[in-house]
């Protein structure tokens, strides 16, 4: 069973309108709500591929009970209940734009995070690999993450961890690694305090960073151009084609899902590359995020290249 971890989950609302209008109103027919966040898109998509998977986090309120009951099927709930309310985050889809209203989400309390953590050694026993995606709400140390893994290393299980900014940071300089991270090249750059990383050949050198030390795998993805990837010491560039996309959001998420899903399944480098990046890329086939046609995987798979450099 794969664990996904979502601290900060979120309702997403989408407001599809021809023209928005400001200083007026605008109503709308046609509003899709769906359980967003990181770690819920990758719930999805691990879901879609036949993995079991155990979805956890924090929610509260008639928000919080929406959400749950809006996970797809047959992913099971275990979340731990606060006494705020889940957020709502809404993007207006107008004029070939996209305008987005989010929501903060709730304060959390020093017990409610203390309650978590009990809540999630509950539930580590019974998890082959945990994955832990997105940001940490208002209230929680930032080195939260750093606790949640400590944990699953006791309990010898494999991390796989999408975070930016301090909490990543908080993980890298602590003494409890992930299996493996997935930055893009802007989490990158943030990370190590530089404007831009001019080149992906200067990845090799990046990820060979004392930073990374000790974390089995890091994966860069670069979008459209594949990734560049760090197994122990050993490094690999991966071409992925060309392909119509519909909408990239959420492919990150999708090859994080990816990730825990090969190291569930213990599969080879090579393969948990391509496994990883074809699932980034059926998600940007698709116009629903955090979703995934399995029967388009084969013909992309075979189209990878995973070089050793
Ligand atoms: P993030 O969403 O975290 O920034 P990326 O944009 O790098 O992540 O996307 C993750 C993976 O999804 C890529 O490595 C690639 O496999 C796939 N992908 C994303 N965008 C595209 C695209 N435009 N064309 C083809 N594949 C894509």
């Amino acid at each position: 069973m794969i664990l996904t971890v979502t601290m900060n989950p979120a309702i997403d609302v989408s407001y599809p309108l021809g023209e928005f209008k400001l200083d007026t109103v605008n109503r709308i027919s046609d509003v899709s709500k769906t359980a967003g966040g990181k770690g819920l898109n990758v719930t999805r998509v691990l879901s879609e591929i036949g993995e079991e998977v155990t979805a956890t986090g924090l929610v509260g309120g008639t928000n919080g009970l929406y959400l749950v009951q809006h996970l797809p099927e047959p992913v099971i709930p275990s979340f731990y209940d606060i006494a705020g309310d889940t957020r709502i985050c809404i993007a207006i889809l107008h004029d070939n734009q996209q305008t987005e209203i989010l929501e903060g989400g709730p304060r959390i309390s020093e017990s409610e995070s203390e309650g978590f953590l009990n809540h999630f050694k509950e539930l580590i026993g019974k998890t082959d690999i945990v994955s832990i995606s997105g940001s940490l709400p208002m209230g929680m140390p930032v080195d939260y993450y750093t606790q949640l893994i400590k944990i699953a290393r006791e309990h010898d299980k494999k991390v796989v961890l999408d975070c930016s900014g301090k909490s990543l940071e908080a993980v890298l300089k602590s003494n409890f690694k992930p299996a493996a991270i997935k930055p893009n090249l802007e989490e990158l750059a943030q990370l190590l305090n530089k404007e831009k990383i001019e080149s992906p050949n200067e990845l090799k050198n990046i990820i060979s960073h004392p930073l990374f030390e000790g974390v089995e795998w890091i994966v860069v993805s670069l979008g459209k151009d594949g990734a560049f990837a760090k197994h122990n010491d050993k490094f690999y560039k991966v071409d992925i084609p060309v392909i119509q996309i519909q909408n990239a959001v959420g492919s990150g998420d999708s090859t994080v899902a990816g990730i825990a899903s090969a190291l569930r399944a213990q599969k080879s480098d090579e393969d948990l590359l391509k496994h990883a990046m074809v699932l980034g890329m059926l998600n940007a086939q698709e116009k629903v995020t955090g979703h995934v046609n399995m029967d388009h995987y084969e013909d992309l798979f075979k189209q990878i290249t995973v070089k050793e450099v």
